[in-house]
């Protein structure tokens, strides 16, 4: 026993299961699932570049028959569709699972898409787990099925089970010995023209032969109330996390039936089910993926007017005008209290018991993050800046408001381009492109080089952090030095282009001004360090101090938006009062670039001498140790002296 989040416990049952392959590209909520498979030494686990890779290298040891599990959230499967739709036709040697964190409620997401929608039209089975105990047995389960029916299988997980806990069994590693061996026949593995019919039909078999075989019903449990009816006046059909909440009110008051695999449906199950009901109510996360289904066979399936499929799921979307029994019950069951869920959330804040209201934390750039200075230079000016998917869509917010669209993984570049062929090239001027290191790696070299084939002028920023920040910081590809960026661009060729240091603001502004001068396509890799690579274990020696005799409270500094820099207003007026940088400061130098006054500067420069600090401070002193730590035996003796690395 112990206690596991949602994540952990699917990342168990892999290990239970035998699984020996992982590939994934991260993404809430379930990089969970990834970092707790990298405690497993047999299990070879991958961070890859996109979800088709890592779709495609877990397909490639599925082939060879070890069993393999691909790893990806709701919108990294539309990035996989392709091996996705196709590995269902030639089936598997080992056991293939894919795990797909959904986000009903879009808690970190781009949309609220429903995978079991996208599973269902490439023929490939889905299972939902209700709990975190289900999240540890399913893909166990799964691995099963992917064997017994030779068709990859969905374990599709959603926020509240990724982050509930919950004590859990465990079980021990389960000894596969993968027949190892190159995957055959031609006919099943090799997908030509002539051969697809043939695999199509025997995919449908085999989904025909799993939806009425014993495991669809396995996946069913019923909860009858004690009291035997002929008919009762309704009855509930529940999958995945709600079940839970229908369960603890519910239960012995009406038939509940759980389903654990929402495709394929085992009709006659239901069926059989909706026969002693008048009517059913259908309870389910996202889209109404199950009440269709159900609806299409005929049954008296009760309205739901709560549920659209938009957000998280809230009892109220139990609410039918059908059955009104069901809100009277919730109303006397639970009144004003909150339901109680056998799935504890993560520790809440200290503040939370207080019984004071949480002060609002809107989110933000870390202190020292090295996307604040391209957003400060941003703006200032007046662009309309297409961005992409990572933590750089913070820059949209105040004070920078300098990030106006984005869509999905790697669109910006072929936004970009979309815009220039509607307005001209002029609008190269006043519309740029940007996009983080990992996300240009994931999708955005295809649209670089069809701007490079069109020839097409425009700016594109590539913010190299030197990783997937958003995600917590995983490395999905090797990170670049300056050489290696300019050869890549060189090579994928890019008339124009240079890397800049991410914490120089005149850097930042004069590469900007050329590059928007310029006619041809010009690309600006902005290099810097994200903060939560940084191997940081307290307060650094290196950070930075404002002199309050220099300070005019300009407010200059607050533009740069770190939460380092602790603002204190006059009541009265509402003025600025002083300025002052805490202990989160990291010693990044971004705020001393901005302070027309020199006022901030390195704390170890700081003297009590304020002639000798008015000397020292209009050096550019983040150049200067930037510069100081580039050479080795300095940086080494600067590394003692702050007795850390970064
Ligand atoms: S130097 Fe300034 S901007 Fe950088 S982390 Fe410290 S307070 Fe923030
Ligand atoms: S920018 Fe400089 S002068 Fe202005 S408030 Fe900040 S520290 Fe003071």
């Amino acid at each position: 026993m112990a206690f596991l989040n949602g994540c952990e416990a699917v990342a168990r049952g892999a290990w239970e299961a035998g699984a020996a392959f992982v590939g994934s590209y991260p993404g809430s909520p379930v990089t969970g699932v990834v970092e707790g498979l990298l405690r497993f030494p047999e299990i070879k686990t991958q961070w890859m570049a996109n979800e088709k890779v890592a779709l495609e290298a877990a397909i490639g040891a599925a082939h060879a028959g070890q069993r393999a599990l691909a790893v990806m959230k709701h919108v990294g499967l539309n990035v996989a569709a392709d091996p996705f739709f196709n590995v269902a036709y030639t089936g598997t040697r080992g056991g293939l699972v894919i795990v797909v964190g959904d986000d009903p409620g879009a808690k970190a997401s781009q949309n609220e898409q429903d995978t079991r929608q996208l599973a269902q039209a490439a023929h490939v089975p889905v299972l939902e787990p209700s709990d975190i105990d289900e999240a540890l047995i399913f893909p166990r389960l799964a691995f099963e099925i992917s064997e017994q029916f030779d068709v990859p299988v969905v374990v599709r997980v959603t926020t509240p089970i990724c982050y509930g806990t919950s004590r859990t069994v465990m079980g021990a590693r389960r000894q596969v010995l993968p027949n190892l061996g190159f995957a055959a026949p031609i006919e099943k593995y090799l997908l030509l023209p002539a051969f697809v019919p043939a695999r199509h039909k025997d995919l449908v078999r085999r989904i025909d032969r799993l939806a009425n075989g014993h495991w669809s019903r396995w996946f069913m449990q019923t909860l009858m109330p004690a009291e035997r009816l002929e008919k009762y006046p309704y009855g509930i059909v529940v999958t995945g996390f709600p079940y839970h909440a229908v369960r603890e009110p519910f239960e012995g008051r009406a038939p509940i039936l759980k389903v654990g695999m929402s495709y394929p449906l085992n009709e006659e199950a239901i069926l059989e089910f909706a026969a002693r009901c008048d009517r059913i109510l259908v309870v389910e996360e996202s889209s109404r993926f199950l009440e269709q289904r159900i609806r299409a066979l005929g049954v008296n399936v009760a309205a739901r007017p709560h549920f659209d499929g938009v957000g998280e799921f809230s009892l109220k979307h139990l609410e039918s005008p059908d059955i009104p029994e069901i809100a009277e019950r919730l109303q006397e069951r639970i009144g004003h209290k909150r339901i109680v869920i056998p799935i504890r959330h993560q520790a809440t804040t200290p503040e939370s018991h207080s019984g004071l209201p949480l002060p609002p934390r809107p989110p933000g750039f870390c202190a020292g993050c090295s996307h604040r200075g391209i957003f400060y230079t941003l703006g200032k000016r007046d662009l309309y800046v297409v961005g992409d998917i990572g933590c750089y869509t913070l820059g949209a917010l105040e004070p920078h408001g300098a990030l106006h669209a984005n869509l999905c993984m790697g669109a910006s570049l072929g936004i970009l381009q979309g815009y220039l062929a509607a307005m001209g090239p002029e609008a190269a001027r006043s519309c740029i492109a940007v996009i983080g290191d990992s996300t240009f790696f994931h999708s955005g070299i295809p649209s670089l080089l069809t701007a490079v084939t069109a020839k097409i002028p425009g700016t594109i920023l590539i913010l190299d952090n030197a990783g997937t920040a958003m995600t917590g910081f995983q490395l999905t590809n090797r990170p670049l030095k300056r050489d290696d960026w300019e050869r890549l661009l060189h090579a994928l060729g890019v008339p124009e282009f240079a890397v800049v240091d991410a914490l120089d603001v005149d850097q930042l502004e004069s590469t900007l001004d050329a590059f928007l001068a310029s006619d041809r396509l010009s690309v600006m890799v902005v290099k810097g360090d994200c903060v939560q690579g940084l191997p940081r274990k307290g307060p650094t020696n290196y950070r930075y101090t404002i002199k309050t005799d220099l300070c005019t409270q300009c407010g200059e500094c607050l533009k740069v938006d770190c939460p380092a820099i602790v603002p204190s207003w006059d009541r009265q007026t509402a003025r600025l009062d002083s300025v002052a940088i805490s202990t989160e400061c990291i010693g990044c130098g971004l705020c001393s670039q901005s302070c027309p006054e020199h006022a901030i500067i390195p704390r170890t420069l700081s003297f009590k001498s304020s002639v000798l600090t008015r000397m020292i401070a209009p050096v550019p002193w983040h150049r200067v140790i930037r510069r100081l730590r580039a050479i080795p035996p300095i940086r080494k003796l600067l590394n003692a002296f702050e007795k850390e690395t970064h």
